[in-house]
């Protein structure tokens, strides 16, 4: 961290800083300038707020030189992170991971049509919304534990894993019990209660991206989850809040190079949320894995036009094999492989 302090800072205002730096337990390295007076803090800055110093008479700005999020941070961790779920399937380290299935879990047959669409693609993760969090009270809200049961029922018949959206910290043992990973949705990006229940789960985490937040904000919600011992983190960038309103939302297509620059956890990209357009989802997918994303997160539903939540950005079987073949064709190109 630097400590830039204004034009007309006094020397006793310089003093009184360098003290606070010691104070706090680190080494103030102190140069003078013709206009300016800096202060390198020594020592790691991450635990400490920059408003500690930027409150001090005198001080016109605190650089940090450190990401805030340590853990999450590649410098941290170099290589890959990858996360292995009991079934054998993996996410991150190179491979294209698919997750799919429908929005929510309406009934059995839904459930299960879905499944085996996507289980005959070689699709490993079945996502399904017990929990939904809706924008409207009114929409469906999903079937809570019974969709819990209805999605472990249809997953072990398939030898599939389950991720499934947690959206209060005290539903965290409960979903824990029946799914392998957990989602933590866009809304509840910077829920930090449920942030640090689910680091305490044990389970790996799909954390996505808010509808208006930055990656920085991003990553320090990735390290609420790994401060609390959870390496098992992937991000998910879902789309943005934008001025365009052809799409449901914004993909940030940099996000994805930028955060596999910073971090070394998954990457994973949700085309269904990010378009809200069946029609869109697979160019976008495909832009996503080109772009360096580990897997993808897809909305699949054995009837679309009869599901219950998102069934306009829900792929259709044939449009779900449709896809699967691009991807498959691409992640080859790329000397990658689709899983
Ligand atoms: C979802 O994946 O089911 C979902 C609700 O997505 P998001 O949190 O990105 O809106
Ligand atoms: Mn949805």
């Amino acid at each position: 961290m630097v400590i830039v302090m204004n034009a007309r800072a006094s020397d006793d205002e310089v003093a009184s800083v360098t003290d606070r730096v010691t104070e706090l337990g680190f080494q103030a390295h102190l140069s003078r300038g013709s206009e300016r007076t800096i202060i390198g803090v020594i020592g790691d800055e991450r635990p400490v707020d920059p408003e500690v110093f930027e409150a001090l008479p005198g001080v016109e700005r605190v650089v940090r030189i450190l990401h805030p999020a340590k853990l999450a941070s590649r410098d941290f961790q170099p290589e890959d992170h990858v996360i292995e779920l009991p079934n054998g399937a993996k996410l991150g380290g190179g491979q294209v991971s698919v997750m799919a299935g429908p929005c929510a879990v309406e009934s059995r047959e839904q459930v299960e049509g879905a499944a085996e669409v996507v289980a005959r693609q070689g699709v490993r993760i079945l996502r399904g919304g017990a929990f939904k969090p809706r924008t409207s009270p009114y929409s469906f809200q999903g079937l809570g534990e019974k969709g819990l049961l209805l999605l472990r029922e249809v997953a072990d018949e398939l030898g599939m894993a389950v991720i499934t959206e947690v959206v209060t910290p005290q539903d965290v043992p409960l979903v824990s019990r029946h799914a392998e990973m957990l989602q933590v949705g866009a809304r509840n990006m910077a829920n930090f209660s449920l942030l640090k229940a689910v680091g305490d789960s044990g389970r790996p985490v799909l954390l996505k991206r808010g509808l208006g937040s930055t990656l920085d904000e991003l990553l320090q919600a990735a390290e609420y989850i790994l401060a609390q011992g959870n390496r098992d983190v992937a991000l998910c960038e879902r789309g943005i809040r934008t001025f365009e309103t052809s799409t449901r939302f914004t993909l940030d297509i940099n996000a994805i190079p930028v955060l596999k620059q910073l971090t070394s956890l998954p990457v994973v990209v949700d085309p269904s949320h990010a378009t809200g357009k069946a029609e869109l989802v697979a160019p976008v997918a495909l832009a996503g894995i080109a772009a360096g994303a580990d897997g993808l997160l897809v909305e699949v539903h054995p009837n679309p036009r009869e599901a219950l939540s998102d069934g306009a950005q829900s792929l259709d079987p044939e449009g779900f094999a449709g896809l699967m073949d691009s991807v498959k064709k691409l992640a080859e190109a790329l000397g990658r492989t689709a899983a």
